[in-house]
């Protein structure tokens, strides 16, 4: 038993995925505090401020309150959630039933088993020195769509994470509308990529 404590940002739901493949599936969610990379128009809190540590015995006592209609699915996310996941969290999330679905930028290896990995690279915010991971086992590529990219940037990630699933996703700043535009033109050129909308925000869940 690790007596390991997680710095948590926050635990919350029932709620519905706003994302992806699973996007309208019943969750909850596990965020953590802290992220590897700063970028430009992240609209996530993942800030220590207000962030509490708990143990794995806590975390999983937490999410099995807050999973009212036992929907036994946990959206694990940040920040960058593969700065804390680990093995022993892994074996007592998924030990009782639930299974975890990451959501993580790609440039960190995973230490310890999820049941659904999606990546959402963000190179254009790195610093020279953080590259993606090669070999992550990924189930879906989210790449969020900004002025960086394009038909030539899709194939390299599709050729990087060979998956399942690719979903193309426009921000949701004051750009919107000409980002979705893109994003549309981008499906129609690279037909295996689907849009994604954070539909969370459009149904007014959190
Ligand atoms: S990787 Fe995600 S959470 Fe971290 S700064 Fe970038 S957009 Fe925000």
């Amino acid at each position: 038993m690790s007596d390991r404590r997680y710095l948590v940002k926050e635990m919350f739901g029932p709620t519905l995925q706003g994302e992806g493949a699973h996007a309208g599936r019943a969750v909850v969610f596990l965020r953590f505090a802290a992220c590897n990379l700063a970028c430009t128009g992240c609209d996530t809190d993942f800030s220590p401020e207000g962030a509490r540590r708990f143990s794995a015995d806590e975390i999983v006592a937490r999410l099995r309150e807050l999973d009212t209609g036992h929907a036994w699915r946990v959206i694990v996310t940040g920040g960058e959630p593969t700065l804390q996941w680990d093995e022993p969290l892994s074996a007592a999330i998924r030990g009782v039933g639930f299974r975890v679905h990451m959501e993580s930028n790609g440039t960190r290896p995973l230490a310890g088993p999820v049941d659904w990995l999606t990546i959402s690279p963000k190179p254009q915010h790195h610093p020279a020195s953080i590259v993606l991971a090669d070999g992550l086992p990924a189930n879906e590529l989210k790449v969020v769509v900004d002025d960086t990219v394009d038909e030539a940037v899709l194939d390299r990630y599709a050729a990087q994470y060979p998956c399942e699933h690719y979903f193309l996703q426009p921000w949701m700043d004051d750009r919107y509308a000409a980002t979705l535009a893109k994003t549309i033109a981008l499906v129609h050129a690279r037909p295996q990529w689907r849009l994604s909308l954070q539909t969370h925000k459009i149904i007014g869940v959190p």
